[in-house]
This record gives structure tokens, C-alpha cells and sequence, in this order.
């Protein structure tokens, strides 16, 4: 197939923890060798089995701030007390470069990528399917103390109930059919004229073969 220019898609992933969005995202990953994972910065303390660079830059929170305060954030937000924001430097290339990212981020850094970016921003939010199926999860996870578990739980309420601002919403009650769905939403976002911004150039030289 020919490769025609096109800017990038930022893709958008959020849901409560444990509505199952890392899972999504990461099969995506698997299947679209292109996509990749905007690395966001945090202050928290990295999780069994987390790397630097790869789940999270971990840095410390004077750090974080002096990152936000020189514009090297395009978005940032303070979750659990700890800070969380995006590098603006990666994005901007993926973007420039037509390739797309997938964003893991809560409801506050879809607000302020949307507002950066308007025009590259699709966005998708993961329901679980109840909040008991949701507390189930979040108990099946080792690294989380009840005390965590309780917090998560109040937060989940919190960022579901700006589940209306995202363009798609899927219920994760069977992964297979979410990832599926997931890949459908980036390959429409792909396919949106404003995105395809070679078309142009091609479907000109098309002009020399139209009679009439
Ligand atoms: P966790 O600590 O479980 O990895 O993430 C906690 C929350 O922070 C999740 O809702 C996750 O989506 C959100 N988060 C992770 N990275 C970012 C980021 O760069 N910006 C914003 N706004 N939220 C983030």
C-alpha cells in the first residue's frame, strides 16, 4: 500500500484504575508496531516490575516542577498527591513525524492535551462494567494496600464522572472486544481527512487522467 503523509493520532486512553486501560493500550501496542507509549514523568516511587523509561521517567518533585515550569510538560496534573505530566519533546516529534501515540493519562491531562492539541487528540474512556467488578480487580492487585485500595475507589468514582467529555467510551466487560474496539477507533482516527494531510498532492496528479 502507498505510504501517503499524514499527521500523527494522539490516542487518549482513560479510565478508573483497574478498569483494565494499561492492558488495552499495551495490546494495542502489540498489534500496531507503530504506536507508541507517551512516557509520562511522575513523582511516585516506582512499582515492582516498573522500569525507568519505559512504564514511567521517575523523577523527584522539585524536578517535576522545574520540567513544568520551563514548558517541558505539555500536560501536567497532581493525582494522589504525586505529580504526573506528559514530556512535551517526544510528542511533538511522533506528531510531526505521522506517527501516532497512545496516551495513559486521567481526565485532567485529556482536558489539557485537548486544549494543546485540538486537532490530534482522540480520546477514549474505559468503564468496567460495575463498581464491584472494578473494587475486585483493584483487591487482585498485590502492589495496592486497602488503604490504596480505598483511595482508588474514591478516585474511580471521581474519574468516571467525566467519562461524557471523551469521543468514545467502551465497556470492558470482555478485553478481546475492547482491544478490537480500541483498534477501530485509531484506525478511523487515522483515516480522517484533516489528518490525511498527502492526500491533496495525490489525488492532484490524479487531474491529467479526469476528461471532462
Ligand atoms: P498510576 O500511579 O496507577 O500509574 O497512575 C495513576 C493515575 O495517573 C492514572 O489515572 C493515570 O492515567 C494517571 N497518569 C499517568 N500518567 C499521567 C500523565 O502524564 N498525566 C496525567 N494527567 N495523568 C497521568
Amino acid at each position: 500500500m502507498t505510504a501517503i503523509a499524514r499527521r500523527g493520532v494522539c490516542l487518549v486512553i482513560s479510565a478508573p484504575s483497574g478498569a483494565g486501560k494499561s492492558t488495552i493500550a499495551n495490546a494495542l501496542r502489540a498489534s500496531e508496531p507503530r504506536l507508541s507509549h507517551s512516557v509520562s514523568v511522575t513523582t511516585r516511587q516506582s512499582r515492582p516490575g516498573e522500569h525507568e523509561g519505559v512504564h514511567y521517567h521517575f523523577r523527584s518533585m522539585e524536578t517535576f516542577r522545574e520540567m513544568a515550569r520551563k514548558g517541558e510538560l505539555l500536560e501536567w496534573a497532581e493525582v494522589f498527591g504525586r505529580g504526573y505530566g506528559t514530556p512535551r519533546a517526544p510528542v511533538e516529534a511522533a506528531l510531526a513525524g505521522g506517527r501516532d501515540m497512545v496516551f495513559d493519562i486521567d481526565w485532567q491531562g485529556h482536558r489539557q492535551l485537548r486544549a494543546a492539541l485540538p486537532e490530534d487528540v482522540v480520546s477514549l474512556f474505559v468503564l468496567p462494567p460495575s463498581l464491584a467488578e472494578l473494587e475486585r480487580r483493584l483487591h487482585s492487585r498485590a502492589s495496592d494496600d486497602p488503604a490504596e485500595i480505598e483511595r482508588r475507589m474514591a478516585a474511580a468514582r471521581d474519574e468516571i464522572s467525566h467519562w461524557a467529555e471523551f469521543d468514545h467510551v467502551i465497556v470492558n466487560d470482555e478485553l478481546d472486544r475492547a482491544v478490537n474496539a480500541a483498534r477501530s477507533i485509531l484506525i478511523a482516527a487515522r483515516l480522517e481527512t484533516v489528518r490525511q494531510t498527502g492526500l491533496a498532492q495525490m489525488v492532484a496528479s490524479f487531474a491529467p487522467h479526469v476528461v471532462g
